[in-house]
């Protein structure tokens, strides 16, 4: 179905900006600015009048269609079962669209235009891909059982590189067999797709599936939510067919049978589902069954979990252009808020890039202190008992 056919059939009855509860705004860039425009109801609306060419492509309509990051809860929570699937993809065809005619923010074309240069998001030089590895040994892919694919935060972000070292580093610990691309890695393409900028997600898609194929590449972890989506779903597309997980799916069963020091302290820990593990892909289970697998961890669920998790916010290249902005009211601000009530001390992550959004949110909230933002690896390697690696 072609997204211009669903636009008219969308009821305007509006709850696909709520949870299943009804009670809280579930869309990230409606809960920061409270106009409808920017609920997906409203997007379907301001999408109709672009192509009906009643609306001409400002830069304040930019502005909110770009605003949408892709977190999939109207995908879930819209009413109308027979479209409710082509929601997002109708959001990012009119991104698309955008795109293709050169109007788009200018903090998306900058994006844009650095992911396609240096092959990542931040403009910074390939060569340095591997630069998170300072401290851990990791050999390149060549023989091992699994590819680790890094991504964007992960190679580059100084918060997503410690990820990428906890996370390494316990996989080594728990014996599986991984090997890197280094500087051969580039962007998964998840986020330039979330973009519209579907040409360059096919090319970043080719070009990782060349490097794939001449490595005999099989089976990959990533550490990214967003990579594992892109490679389960969109690269098969293309012909790259592998056997992709998540870490926290590689984990939970080996988490399970490890060694933890005894006499732990008791832990509070609450987990934020991340969109694309969770709405996106249905796994819900893995990094639960990693934290409840760990001594005197305690899992308490926030308000919003599961399939009516608030977003981090971060998707859709937003962690990048921050195109919704800060301020007490985004849904990473209120998401620490809902974290905090909970009672836990510890909000739990299980993506780079929400570790990312939630640890300026706790700063922004004055939450310093009182709740600490771990990635599941971090959590796990604090109880482990000591063993070396390497
Ligand atoms: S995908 Fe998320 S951010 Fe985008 S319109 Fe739907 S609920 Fe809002
Ligand atoms: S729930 Fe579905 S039908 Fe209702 S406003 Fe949202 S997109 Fe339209």
């Amino acid at each position: 179905m072609q997204y211009e056919e669903i636009l008219h059939r969308c009821f305007r009855c509006g709850y696909c900006k709520l949870p299943e509860n009804y009670v809280d705004f579930n869309c990230p860039p409606y809960l920061s600015f409270r106009f409808e425009t920017y609920s997906p109801g409203g997007r379907m609306w301001l999408i109709r009048a672009l192509l009906d060419n009643k609306l001409a492509p400002t830069g304040r309509l930019q502005e909110i269609l770009f605003s949408c990051v892709a977190c999939a809860n109207c995908v879930t929570h819209c009413t109308f079962p027979k479209f409710k699937d082509q929601l997002l993809l109708a959001f990012t065809a009119a991104k698309e669209q955008l795109v293709n005619g050169g109007k788009v923010p200018p903090a998306v074309r900058d994006c844009l235009t650095r992911i396609y240069q240096h092959g990542n998001p931040y403009g910074h030089a390939r060569k340095k891909r591997d630069a998170w590895t300072d401290g851990l040994k990791v050999e390149p892919y060549s023989d091992q059982e699994y590819l680790f694919f890094v991504g964007d935060v992960g190679s580059y972000d100084t918060r997503g590189q410690e990820i990428a070292r906890s996370v390494a580093g316990l996989l080594q610990k728990l014996g599986v067999s991984f090997g890197i691309l280094g500087a051969d890695e580039i962007s998964d393409g998840n986020e330039a797709g979330a973009m519209g900028e579907a040409e360059l997600f096919k090319y970043l898609a080719e070009e990782n599936i060349k490097t794939f194929e001449s490595r005999g590449v099989e089976k990959i972890i990533t550490l990214s939510p967003h990579g594992y989506n892109a490679f389960k779903n969109d690269y098969p597309g293309f012909g790259g067919n592998y056997s992709v997980l998540h870490y926290s799916q590689v984990l939970a069963p080996l988490v399970k049978k490890a060694a933890f020091a005894p006499d732990q302290p008791p832990l509070r820990v609450t987990y934020h589902d991340s969109c694309y593990l969770g709405r996106h892909n249905m796994e819900y289970g893995a990094p639960r069954t990693v934290l409840t697998a760990l001594p005197g961890v305690e899992l308490v669920e926030m308000q919003r979990c599961f399939q009516n998790a608030l977003c981090c916010g971060g998707g859709g290249g937003n962690v990048f252009t921050d195109i919704i902005g800060s301020g007490r009211q985004t849904s990473a601000g209120v998401r620490v808020g809902e974290a905090a009530a909970s009672g836990a001390g510890v909000l739990a992550v299980a993506c780079p890039q929400c570790a990312v959004m939630f640890a300026d949110a706790v700063k922004v909230q004055n939450l310093e202190g009182r709740l600490a933002v771990k990635e599941i690896s971090e959590i796990v390697n604090e109880r482990l008992i000591k063993q070396e690696v390497n």
